[in-house]
């Protein structure tokens, strides 16, 4: 079974996400997340800042406030890319 995330499940044209990324997130207290894996972007986590904005954690740790707008697959896809090139 595949899980995929807000943004994945948009421009893959699902029309339900199996990981609802404001729904989770609205569920967490200010400055907490919550493990979720989508197979589309590698997306890990999902919570809150101490402001309240909603943050994603990376694959690689790093974490950004979420932005509903963006492909977020086509970003793994070329950052995996750029590793392969790093790479040869
Ligand atoms: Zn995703």
């Amino acid at each position: 079974m595949s899980s995929f995330c807000s943004n994945c499940a948009r421009t893959m044209g699902f029309e339900e996400p199996d990981i609802d990324i404001e729904e989770i997130a609205s569920t967490q207290l200010n400055g907490y997340y919550v493990d979720e894996l989508c197979e589309g972007c590698g997306v890990i986590g999902i919570g809150k800042d101490e402001n309240g904005v909603i943050i994603i954690i990376e694959e690689d740790g790093s974490n950004a406030p979420w932005d509903p707008e963006e492909d977020r697959e086509l970003k793994c896809r070329l950052k995996n890319n750029y590793n392969e090139q790093e790479i040869n």
